[in-house]
């Protein structure tokens, strides 16, 4: 039996609640994870959903992921959010401005990631800007020499901090995380002056989870494991069935 416990109706609570701001994460919280990262797929009428809640909320609902901008804008086509990618190295805000944080050089663990998925071919390296995702989901076996070489690799690199997600390891600038991302939207119209939610599932949200209850704010996580969020949701269909539940649920703002 899962014994995941489940605050759906707290969250429902504070997504019918004037003065929300509403920040997600993408993988593993909207999305159900899947073997590869291009595997992924959006469940129908969430996409609606997102529109509807987002516009009950005065546009305050971003997408805070660790995929670039570009892969989130083509998932939610054509709906098009503010959203922070790269864990906030790139922000887009809901005035359309696009924001880039200057990068640390990470070629050098570029290089080491790809020589090692060359060898084994389970293994696969994303690219981004200032990032270097190396997923091992299809060779977990793998999980103790990618994360000797990869820690390796990001100790040759100052300014790089390796963040080890669900069979992913991923080196990021250490100065950008997804906290740094909701405080800069938390600045800005429409978001400013509200309360703000935060939705994730994995390492790289905890900065996020600390960031919004600082502020006052709640924090969600999504599936099992440690976290200093203090909502917990079993599954990404417990957060997608809430989302819908409230998209439709009598609002006024
Ligand atoms: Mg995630």
């Amino acid at each position: 039996m899962d014994d995941t416990p489940d605050d759906s109706a707290a969250l429902l609570q504070l997504l019918g609640t004037p003065g929300t701001a509403v920040f997600l994460d993408f993988d593993g919280t909207l999305v159900d994870l899947a073997s590869t990262p291009d595997g992924v797929r959006l469940e129908a009428g969430v996409v609606e959903a997102l529109a509807l809640l987002a516009e009950r909320h005065g546009g305050a609902l971003a997408l805070i992921s660790g995929r670039p901008i570009v892969q989130i804008d083509a998932m939610l086509a054509p709906l098009t959010l503010p959203v922070a990618g790269v864990h906030g190295v790139e922000r887009r805000g809901a005035d359309g401005v696009l924001h880039v944080a200057a990068t640390p050089d990470v070629s050098p663990v570029l290089a080491r990631a790809q020589a090692l998925a060359e060898r084994y071919p389970g293994l696969l390296v994303e690219q981004k800007r200032g990032a270097v995702a190396l997923h091992y989901r299809l060779a977990p076996d793998l999980e103790q020499l990618c994360l000797q070489e990869m820690t390796a690799a990001v100790q040759a690199c100052p300014g790089v901090l390796l963040l080890h997600g669900k069979m992913v390891l991923e080196a990021k600038p250490a100065a950008t995380d997804k906290g740094g991302a909701i405080a800069a939207f938390m600045q800005e119209t429409p978001f400013a002056g509200r309360r703000p939610v935060f939705a994730g599932d994995d390492t790289t949200d905890e900065a996020g989870f600390a960031y919004v209850q600082l502020a006052g704010g709640q924090g969600v996580k999504v599936g099992k494991g440690p976290s200093a969020a203090t909502l917990r949701l079993a599954s990404p269909g417990a957060l997608r069935a809430a989302l819908l539940t409230a998209s439709v649920s009598p609002f006024k703002e």
